[in-house]
């Protein structure tokens, strides 16, 4: 099969320390990544690209010639006037990491702000990944507009791919984060989520809770990531558990997640086993929480 892979977000620039006092720049974002790991494992014959807004500054220039350099697709991405991308830094104390935003003021919390832009962009993809992260960074109308556009493509016959990424602080409130986060799994065909965020913020007791409460939203299939302990899926009722890789030194777990739906829809999409593509995901973020950084290299991805 070949097709386009559209991953719809926010990156961010980033902001890490380089010792003496310096910062090194890099670009990063949860559906950023995935688009980067689905790249990294995708035959050429599939393009990938991002959809996203940027502005029209010299950062937003940087940004996207970074995405281009790494072989995703810029066509579709939105350029507005006088705004600029979200910025976070990484602080570091005792070898613990913290991380402090400035994306109030955005230009990608705009992405949905137009809906005839949106809806070509998602016309023009045959897959569509988008995140709890990218819901949260949307006003409510745009969020609507963007799930209203999620529906149309899963409900054509699209794969449509959702991690609902749970990050409390970014939602107003829980009712709120509860409730758009169940209707964007309710707009996709197949949902990955991390069963720690799940039970923390969703309360579920367990694994299966998770998958029950998933398919009651009309999810068919369903990928929970947990950690080191493996990943159950759940593919139109049909359970299958897979282990994850053993790692020597976890170095970095940042984008674990993110290049695990990356690697698993690549591989999915070249043969439908999802098993089969668990297993190869797992290898993929095993790698990944092996280095340092969200965006690992391919050469060193073993793919
Ligand atoms: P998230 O990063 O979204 O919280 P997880 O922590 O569940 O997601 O990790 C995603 C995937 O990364 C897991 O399914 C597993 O394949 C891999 N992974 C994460 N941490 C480890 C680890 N310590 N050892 C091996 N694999 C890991």
């Amino acid at each position: 099969m070949s097709g386009r892979f559209l991953s719809i977000g926010e990156c961010m620039v980033e902001l890490s320390q380089a010792g003496a006092g310096l910062l090194r720049k890099g670009f990063a974002g949860d559906t950023l990544n995935t688009a980067w790991y689905a790249r990294a494992c995708l035959p050429a014959k599939w393009s990938v690209d991002y959809f996203t807004a940027v502005g029209d500054d010299a950062m937003s220039d940087e940004m996207l010639a970074f995405f281009e350099e790494a072989g995703i697709g810029t066509g579709l991405i939105r350029r507005i006037k006088g705004k600029a991308p979200g910025l976070y830094m990484i602080s570091l104390k005792n070898g613990e990491r913290s991380f402090s935003y400035w994306r109030e003021s955005a230009a990608a919390r705009q992405l949905a702000a137009d809906p005839d832009i949106l809806r070509q962009a998602i016309e023009s993809a045959d897959v569509i990944y988008f995140s709890g992260i990218t819901l949260a960074i949307l006003s409510h109308n745009d969020a609507d507009t963007l799930l209203s556009e999620a529906r149309r493509a899963k409900a054509s016959g699209k794969l449509v791919a959702f991690d609902p990424n749970i990050r409390p602080r970014l939602w107003s409130g829980y009712d709120e984060m509860h409730a758009t986060i169940s209707e964007g799994a309710r707009a996709a065909s197949l949902v990955l989520p991390s069963f720690e965020d799940e039970a923390l913020h969703f309360g579920d007791a367990s694994i299966d809770a998770t998958i029950q409460r998933y398919r009651a939203l009309g999810v068919r299939d369903i990928v929970v990531k947990n950690g080191a302990d493996g990943i159950t899926l759940n593919f139109g009722g049909t359970e299958t558990f897979v282990a994850s890789e053993k790692v020597e030194t976890v170095v970095d777990t940042t984008s674990a997640g993110d290049s695990f739906n990356g690697a698993f829809l690549a591989h999915y999409l070249e043969r439908p086993d999802a098993p089969a593509a668990a297993r190869f995901a797992a290898k993929v973020a095993a790698r990944v929480v092996s280095e340092h950084g969200a965006l690992v290299a391919k050469g060193k991805l073993g793919v």
